[in-house]
Order: C-alpha cells, then structure tokens, then sequence
C-alpha cells in the first residue's frame, strides 16, 4: 500500500463519503468544506500533481474536469457556477501529494487568492 492518503481512500482503507467511482476516477466530499458544495475527484493513477503529469495522462485530466462538471450540476451549481482549482506542489498550497481537481461553488468566492 503507497503510504498516499488519497491511495488510501480508493482502496477503502480510509473511507470517504462519495459521490462518484468508475474504473479511473473517484469523487468524494472534501472533509473540511471551504464552500458549500466542496468535493474532489480524484485519478485512482497515482500522480502527484499537474505540474509532473506526463502527456498520456492529458484526457484523463480531461475527464476528470468534465465529472466535477457533472457533479456540480447535479449540486445545483449549473447556474451560478463555482471554482474548479488544481493546487499543485508548494507555492499552490497543495497538501495531499496525489492529483486532485477541487469544485467549490455555493457561494460567492474571491478573486484571487490569498
Ligand atoms: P490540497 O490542499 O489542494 O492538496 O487539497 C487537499 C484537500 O483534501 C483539502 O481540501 C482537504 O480538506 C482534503 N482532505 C484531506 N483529507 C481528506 C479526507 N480524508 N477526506 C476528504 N478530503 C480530505
Ligand atoms: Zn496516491
């Protein structure tokens, strides 16, 4: 087992609450909401970050973004929309080494970051 947090949840060794899985992807609620609706999705590949992806894995990036598009509309964000983020390595603020697009909507959110 890859001593990998975000490994660990797909391989149900630490649970999570989920919203989607297929063979490739897993999206669950962000434990710590920074917006009303916050959730992850996830490759079940282990890569680190955008910033060391290799260009194989460049549409499964893509179908990444396009289910947290599918999970926000079905949160109720089509119309008002939201974020979707990728922090990456340490000036992004990334703190789980494990490749992950963020959605947050719900609320009106800043711009830019801190
Ligand atoms: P980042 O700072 O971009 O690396 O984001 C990591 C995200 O993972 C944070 O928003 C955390 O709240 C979230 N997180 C950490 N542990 C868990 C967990 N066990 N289940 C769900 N989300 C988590
Ligand atoms: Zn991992």
């Amino acid at each position: 087992m890859s001593d990998c947090l975000f490994c660990k949840i797909i391989a149900g060794v630490i649970p999570s609450k989920k919203l989607f899985e297929d063979e490739e992807m897993l999206a669950f609620w962000d434990i710590n909401p920074a917006a009303p609706v916050h959730f992850l999705v996830i490759p079940k590949k282990h890569i680190r970050n955008l910033m060391e992806m290799d260009s194989c894995d460049v549409a499964l990036v893509g179908r990444l973004f396009h289910k947290a598009q599918e999970i926000a509309k079905e949160q109720g964000c089509e119309q008002k929309g939201g974020r979707f983020v990728v922090n990456a390595k340490i000036d992004g603020g990334q703190t789980v080494d494990h490749l992950h697009v963020h959605f947050l909507g719900g609320r009106s959110l800043g711009w830019p970051p801190g």
